[in-house]
């Protein structure tokens, strides 16, 4: 494991990315703090400025029990509606667009990523910007919070409606979770970007990557440092701008 130190080694690390056969990228929270998003579990994260029941208002228990304390935290926190993505989503973008990156793997839920113009997006924990009917099933968008006030209800059979996200309580969704191994799986090179790679199973996927250069962008070590070729402990955003930029 190197530390990057200077510019030479970015250089380097740039060309095993657009060298790469099938480069993906697998990003935390970190990825969208620019964009004020908080880090819900990194430090100064909303968990921990906050009561620790937060957890509890994003969790399956809280949905079933008392789904108008749900959503009034949901409403308040949750719904990025104002959120532009930052430096960090517009690189990934144009790196895809470029064919330098296969695919985006994402803990966040924000819909930033869509947002920038990326393609190829596995969220891990589901999104904000869609939900579906407890009953049904029939899906809508983040428009059905706004036209509707405390428990928002289904238009077709009334009963309560959730986001497609993954709540404390819940497992991940399997077809989710097997896409991003399958991509990492194909992978020979893996940046993974503003996580501390401490929440599983999210954090395993990177056990199943099997390529050449493992590459970890994070202001904070991550258990999993001593597995990377490079470490880049700098701002996400100017290190994903610095890589996508014009040709080697
Ligand atoms: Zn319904």
């Amino acid at each position: 494991m190197r530390r990057i130190q200077n510019t030479s080694e970015l250089e380097t690390v740039k060309q095993i990315l657009w060298n790469a056969e099938h480069a993906v990228f697998f990003g935390g929270a970190g990825v969208s703090t620019d964009s004020g998003i908080p880090d819900f579990r990194g430090n100064g994260g909303l968990y921990r400025n906050e009561e620790e029941s937060n957890e509890y208002y994003l969790s399956r228990e809280c949905l079933l029990c008392e789904p108008e304390k749900f959503f009034s935290f949901f409403r308040e926190n949750m719904l990025f509606a104002n959120a532009e993505p930052n430096d960090a989503h517009i690189a990934l973008a144009k790196l895809e667009e470029q064919g330098i990156i296969q695919s985006v793997i994402t803990q966040n839920i924000d819909g930033l990523h869509q947002k920038a113009g990326s393609q190829r997006v596995i969220e891990l924990h589901g999104t904000a910007a869609r939900y579906y009917c407890t009953k049904c099933r029939k899906v809508f968008d983040g428009q059905i919070l706004l036209e509707q006030t405390g428990v928002p209800h289904c238009t077709a059979c009334g009963a309560v409606i959730r986001p497609d996200v993954t709540l404390y309580g819940e497992a991940l969704d399997g077809f989710c979770f097997a896409d991003a191994e399958e991509e990492i799986a194909n992978a020979d090179v893996l940046i993974v970007g503003g996580s501390s790679l401490v929440v599983n199973p999210a954090a395993s996927l990177v056990h199943t990557f099997q390529g050449e250069h493992l590459i970890i962008i994070n202001y904070s070590p991550t258990p999993y440092d001593g597995l990377a070729e490079f470490v880049i402990r700098d701002s996400i955003s100017e290190v994903l701008n610095l890589l996508a930029e014009g040709n080697t």
